[in-house]
């Protein structure tokens, strides 16, 4: 159904139709184009990375980034527990294993406790963890400092899956130039997109330039077709870079309406009990791609999925937190490390609207819905 009050919409009020129309004049529509060295040079600007290899998207970037920290058939990697399935889809597909990592609850990323735990757990059974991935999940920036500490001491490499926190920094550097290599997403309703696509980051021109050749077929540089090895159809083209490159142009803009939504919300549930919302550490600046919130059901008198319900009989989309990834019937078995507060999240938390164009109307009638079903109950 159409939402009149979907959860994240796309916008585009700035430069895309000019630019998709020169891409189309210029005859590029491929991977070929000039609008995709504009867009990762203007990427690799905005998030201070050295170089950004644009890609078809995030977990094709993902794959990518595994594949070139040297991850193969039988090969260890953690991955935070609570994210989207992509996070941890490509170490399957390069024939790794996965060990799912709880997450803590300041910013309800992967806890750098658990990841220690997990780290000297797989070493003492003689696999050492050939990397680790963390996620900034919904935009929020997890705990990098003791995460880097962890990944140094051990000798791990850091692999960042942004996919939802492009424009978030913590401690004044942006999400994704943390790790060895970090990744980003553009799909359909993430705060930047180009219908689909993604990008790798990374401060190792090494890994940029393999990047960038395995992303096209691994094609040699001579006046045929000669290849070394196998390569993927993973570049991103140049209609989708048009696109990608007018919306980075509002990318400052867009990460302070968000985070203007989200503290309107705060406002207006302020004096509502049983609402909680997603912490935010000290000197971090989350995205705040969607806001989310966590419903006590014993103070509310209502579950998250009621929430939802009565949300959608109005028009209104919400959305379930990510289902954490240790309790997906397809990672059955999967070593995991932690307890329940992923779990806790998951059974509990909901996504709000959080589109640009959402005004402070269209949250007082959320706030309206809820203050209505929280007064029946005395
Ligand atoms: C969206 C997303 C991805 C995958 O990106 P796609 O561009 O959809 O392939 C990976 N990880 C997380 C956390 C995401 O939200």
């Amino acid at each position: 159904m159409a939402y009149t009050l979907p959860l994240s919409f796309p916008v585009f009020d700035g430069n895309e139709s000019l630019y998709i129309q020169q891409a189309i004049n210029s005859g590029h529509l491929a991977t070929y184009g000039e609008f995709i060295n504009k867009f990762e040079n203007k990427l690799a600007r905005l998030t201070k990375s050295h170089q950004a290899v644009a890609l078809n998207s995030g977990t094709s970037a993902l794959h990518l980034a595994l594949l070139l920290l040297g991850v193969g058939p039988g090969d260890e990697v953690i991955c935070q527990s609570f994210t989207f399935c992509a996070s941890a889809n490509p170490i399957v597909y390069l024939g790794g294993n996965p060990i799912f990592v709880d997450s803590e609850e300041e910013t309800w990323n992967m806890s750098p406790e658990l990841l220690e735990d997990a780290v000297l757990s797989r070493i003492a059974l003689g696999k050492k963890p050939k990397a680790i991935i963390v996620v900034h999940l919904f935009g929020m920036p997890a705990k990098m400092r003791e995460i880097l500490e962890i990944a140094e001491k051990y000798s791990i490499p850091l692999l960042e899956d942004a996919a939802e926190a492009v424009g978030s920094t913590y401690r004044d550097t942006n999400c994704g130039t943390f790790g060895k290599i970090g990744i980003f997403s553009f799909n359909g309703n993430k705060i930047i997109t180009t219908g689909g696509g993604g990008a790798l980051i990374s401060n190792d021109v090494s890994v940029l330039e393999k990047a960038k050749y395995l992303s096209s077929q691994a094609r040699e540089e001579l006046p045929y077709y000669q290849h070394l090895e196998i390569g993927y159809n993973y570049r991103m083209n140049n209609l989708a870079a048009s696109i990608g490159l007018a919306q980075l142009e509002k990318l400052n803009g867009w990460v302070s309406k968000r985070r203007l939504i989200n503290e309107r919300y705060r406002i207006l549930f302020e004096d509502f009990p049983g609402i909680k919302f997603q912490p935010e550490l000290e000197g971090s600046n989350s995205n705040y791609w969607l806001t989310t919130i966590l419903i006590e059901e014993k103070e509310t008198g209502f579950s998250n999925d009621k929430l939802r319900i009565m949300l959608f009989k109005k028009g209104i989309e919400s959305r379930f937190l990510w289902k954490p990834l240790h309790l997906q019937p397809v990672y059955h078995g999967v070593p995991f490390y932690g307890g329940k507060i992923a779990e806790k999240l998951f059974l509990k938390g909901l996504c709000l609207p959080s589109s640009v164009n959402l005004t402070f109307d269209d949250q007082r009638i959320i706030a309206e819905i809820i203050e209505k079903e929280l007064s029946k109950i005395s």
